[in-house]
């Protein structure tokens, strides 16, 4: 399989399945279980996401730079996030932090309906631009997600891929009923992984792990 991307021709050739295989396999002796994620991480490209000199570590389990001062996150964490959203085909996920695009990705190839929203106007424009050419179609978004993206709440799941100092009270009022929120909180160096069910009128809290995450930037989140 080839993938015609912004840097020419990229192709997907037997080696870089097989890395996928063994990055699969060893997510899942890290304690991944859901099989539809799984699937999807065997099946995304993630090499495509790395610049030429960094090519030898796309399916190393790390985070990487992406350029413009961002990362594309560690497989371990995308996994992690995207296994508390409990993914069902045809949820509408909101993602704060575009980023690369691979986390959208992820979650389009489980079968969701992806809303995904960037505050770095040039990396907002690249992934705008190379994830198409991948095949992949999430709706993109310009703007501050720490105040979510109200014009198309309400949403099934909402990730937030940057660490935040509070869960900011908008993304829970986007939320639908028997919704989910995934998000990083903490201070700038680390952050706990935060799960909010919105159930039956009343909200649930869940903490996970610590994770380090970029700050999530803009009005709910850090200031600079
Ligand atoms: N999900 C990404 C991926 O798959 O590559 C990784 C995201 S990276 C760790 C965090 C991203 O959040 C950065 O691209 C950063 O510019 C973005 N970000 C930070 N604050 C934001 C905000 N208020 N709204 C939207 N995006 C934000």
């Amino acid at each position: 399989m080839a993938f015609l991307g912004v840097k020419s021709m990229i192709e997907d050739n037997y080696k870089q399945r097989g890395l996928r295989g063994k990055l699969v396999r060893k997510l899942r002796q890290k304690g991944i279980k859901d099989e539809k994620l799984l699937e999807a991480i065997g099946k995304v490209p993630r090499h495509v996401f790395f610049d030429d000199a960094l090519l030898g570590h796309a399916y190393e389990d790390k985070a990487f730079p992406i350029g413009h001062g961002q990362t594309i996150s560690q497989p371990y964490t995308v996994a992690f996030q995207t296994e508390k959203l409990e993914i069902q085909p045809g949820d509408k996920v909101l993602e704060i932090g575009t980023g690369s695009g691979y986390q959208a990705c992820i979650l389009l190839d489980m079968g969701a309906k992806v809303y995904t929203i960037e505050y770095n106007r040039n990396l907002y424009q690249h992934t705008r631009e190379f994830l198409p050419s991948l095949g992949y179609h999430p709706f993109f978004f310009y703007g501050d997600g720490s105040k979510g993206l109200p014009v198309r709440a309400p949403y099934d799941k909402i990730i937030v891929t940057a660490g935040a100092p509070v869960v900011p009270d908008a993304l829970i009022e986007q939320l639908a009923k028997g919704g989910i929120l995934v998000i990083p909180v903490g201070d700038r160096e680390k952050q706990k992984m935060v799960k909010i069910i919105k159930k039956d009128g009343k909200i649930l809290r869940e903490e996970f792990d610590f994770f380090s995450f970029v700050p999530l930037l803009g009005e709910q989140g850090w200031k600079s």
